[in-house]
């Protein structure tokens, strides 16, 4: 049995000040959490801290200020009353209401209780003796009446009845009560820290103390006080902002001070690739390439993201860079998020690396043994120049020769971590981040800070708009029947299948069903693929699929990232309604990458409220992802938009975008004037900056000022 102290124990990060740890201590320290519902607070506010407690913020609020008169109580309003009790109606079954007649100067009320426990109604509310109540009113028979009032207490007990109660977000098993008074505990153990606001800052913006914000806002007294745009809300919102940027803005200063080295450009295999090409660049290829170009031959660490919407052409990009690395001598990588997205830039890159003659290697989980131990010579001793794979680039075991290069695929997949440990297997290696999310500026800050960026806003040439055309579910007979046409001329489909939160078994449910349907209809023509299926039953179904062998492809969300099949030009997604815009949009660029007309149908049910009809329409009206994405922050939120947590874009607790994406900007110039002033954080601010790395846990950067 673990002591009580030891559980009490505030799990220990090196050199975390001693004065935080009353709000690192576990939250099971808190009167009423135990293990059991300790671990339900956990999941609900996000961590298992009390100082997650302490950040989880109230929604609404209900007021217990209003104290009429019995007779003045207005009919289905919370009202705080002072009454005397007269009478005990108990009822003869338990089941019955128990009444409670009582009174003021102004007249009768009832409180009413159903199955109440006998005991403890008439120790609550003793006879003849005058007590505070406070619940709605409601008018019964002519009469006034409250039903099981929320707070019952003596004439002494007036001031903490007549408040305003906080209402937090709940789950199962933890009530506001509990969460309340968890939060009530918690609060006197809020620290006052040194202030890492700029004072001049802080005076303009009228911003409380941190500790006097976190009080405040967990006893707000008005609507306002809930809003993202109040002081308090603005002042929570942009610590956090400020932690994250400059967290950020350390890393890039470090990765930045190690020197990188400078790359010479455009030489003889470069001209190969390029004659080996069956299309020209477009201009804004053309245009990244040439940026990429200058980065690299500066001597200092690139550190750039390519953003282009699916099939904007990033590919070949990526394949130029990696050569300017490979003239110089030195070794490139790329790395995607998964087997099949890897095995597939091996495949697409193989025609335009042999042409130059460059040797590549591709390397992912599913290499073992002998093969395995090949693969790693080859990296080891320089033989391979190019090594393609997952995230099995940056185990342990992988040493290059000299890695000049990372090229990291499908960004916000990995976190920031994974991007620099790829980067820490060579020396001063360059990275180009590559992303098919267009995302939005906001985002791209909270992410990576100021990170250069080249935008493919150019699809190449020669692409018809994708037809999309909103199904309602009852019509997906006949969108059957028209789909039974075009495979008869050779067209190929994918048919996405419903995303049941939260869970992946329901997932594949549904999508074996339609598999199944499908089935009886079209035969072997139809493959199945999901989550759940083994990495290599996976490829060979797509590699079926991408040969000709099949003609429909039926899947859960698995094809949402990279997958290039030229020859798809048509997109059935069920439930469309349950996507994501964004996540709509990746999964509708799967189609449209030959010259084809494609088509992209999304799929409703019968009943679609108005503004998720309104959502689906926006994909109808525009294909241009940053559009889609801007809208989908509105619509959304930050938290979902890159479909949630595996996203490895930073949750915010307090912030809120795109409601504080000015305070975002404001902590961006905060934290590069920051680091441009005191790097180590050795000022008084500094050091009062250094609490607020550790308060919001971001442990990447304090290394850097432990390491110095
Ligand atoms: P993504 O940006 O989604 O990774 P890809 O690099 O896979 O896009 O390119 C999508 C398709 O477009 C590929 O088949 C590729 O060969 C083709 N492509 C790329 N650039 C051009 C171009 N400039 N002109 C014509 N086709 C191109
Ligand atoms: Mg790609």
């Amino acid at each position: 049995m673990p002591s009580t102290a030891a559980k009490e124990e505030a799990p220990k990060v090196k050199e975390r000040p001693f004065i935080l740890d009353g709000i690192f201590t576990r939250l099971t320290a808190l009167p009423g959490i135990g293990p059991r519902n300790g671990s339900l607070m956990a999941k609900l506010v996000g961590g298992d801290k009390i100082l997650d407690v302490l950040w989880h913020k109230p929604i609404d609020f209900i007021d217990r200020r209003f104290t009429p008169s019995v007779k003045d109580a207005p009919n289905g309003q919370i009202c705080t009353l002072t009454i005397t009790v007269d009478k005990h109606n108990v009822p003869p079954k338990r089941s019955m209401p128990y009444r409670v007649l009582c009174h003021d100067d102004t007249g009768p009320i009832d409180l009413v209780f159903f199955n109440a426990n006998k005991d403890w109604v008439s120790k609550q509310l003793p006879l003849g003796v005058e007590v505070v109540v406070s619940g709605k009113v409601e008018y019964y028979r002519g009469k006034p009446q409250i039903v099981h009032p929320d707070a019952i207490g003596s004439v002494e007990d007036r001031k903490s009845i007549e408040t305003v109660e906080p209402i937090y977000p709940l789950t199962q098993g933890i009530t506001n009560k509990l969460l309340r008074k968890a939060v009530m505990a918690a609060l006197p153990r809020l620290p006052e820290l040194p202030e890492w606001l700029d004072p001049a800052y802080k005076e303009r913006q009228r911003f409380l103390s941190w500790c006097d914000a976190l009080e405040k806002l967990h006893n707000p007294m008005n609507i306002n006080d809930l809003s993202p745009e109040s002081s308090v809300r603005m002042r929570l919102a942009y610590d956090e902002f400020l932690a994250n940027q400059l967290a950020l803005a350390m890393v890039r200063y470090h990765q930045r001070r190690r020197q990188g080295r400078s790359y010479k450009t455009g030489g003889e295999m470069r001209r190969k690739l390029l004659e080996a090409l069956p299309f020209e660049l477009t201009g804004a290829q053309q245009r990244s390439i040439a940026e990429i170009d200058k980065d690299m031959e500066d001597p200092s660490k690139m550190l750039r993201m390519l953003q282009g919407d699916v099939g904007a052409g990033k590919t070949v990009v990526a394949a130029l860079a990696m050569l300017n690395a490979i003239e110089s001598g030195a070794q490139a990588a790329i790395m995607a998020p998964t087997e099949i997205l890897a095995r597939q830039h091996a495949e697409s890159m193989k025609p335009l690396l042999d042409a130059c003659g460059v040797r590549f290697v591709t390397l992912t989980g599913r290499d073992k043994g002998k093969q395995r131990e090949t693969l790693l010579q080859q990296i080891r001793n320089g033989a391979a120049q190019i090594v393609i794979g997952t995230h099995a680039l940056f185990q342990d075991g992988v040493e290059f020769d000299d890695l000049g290069l990372a090229v990291i695929d499908e960004q916000h997949r990995f976190g920031v971590h994974q991007r620099l440990m790829l980067a820490a297997k060579g020396k001063g290696v360059d990275v180009l981040v590559m992303t098919a999310t267009p995302i939005p500026r906001t985002l791209t800050l909270t992410a990576y800070g100021d990170m250069e960026v080249s935008k493919l806003d150019e699809k190449p040439p020669g692409r018809k708009p994708i037809d999309t055309r909103l199904i309602s579910h009852e019509h997906v007979q006949q969108m059957i029947e028209g789909l039974e046409r075009k495979i008869a001329e050779g067209e190929r489909v994918y048919w996405v299948c419903p995303l049941v939160e939260e869970s992946e078994f329901m997932d594949v449910a549904a999508a074996q069903e339609r598999f199944e349907i499908l089935q009886a209809k079209f035969g072997d023509k139809v493959g199945l693929v999901h989550g759940r299926l083994k990495p290599e039953e996976k490829d060979e179904t797509m590699a079926k699929f991408a040969s000709g062998e099949i003609d429909i492809l039926v899947a859960t969300t698995v094809i949402e990232v990279g997958v290039n099949v030229p020859e798809a030009t048509i997109m059935v997604i069920e439930h469309a309604e349950r996507f994501g815009l964004s996540q709509l949009h990746q999964l509708r660029g799967r189609v449209g990458r030959g010259g084809d007309q494609s088509y992209c149908f999304l799929v409703y049910p019968k009943r679609l409220t108005e503004t998720a009809k309104e959502r689906l329409n926006i994909m109808r009206a525009t294909e241009d992802g940053f559009k889609i994405a801007e809208r989908d922050l509105e619509l959304r939120g930050a938290g979902e938009i890159l479909g949630t947590r595996q996203s490895g874009m930073p949750e915010f607790r307090l912030a809120e975008l795109p409601a504080h994406s000015e305070l975002l900007a404001t902590a961006r110039d905060d934290a590069k004037l920051i680091m441009d002033k005191d790097p180590k954080l050795e000022s008084e601010r500094g050091k009062a900056l250094r609490t607020l790395l550790y308060l919001f846990e971001r442990d990447q950067a304090i290394q850097y000022l432990l390491s110095g």
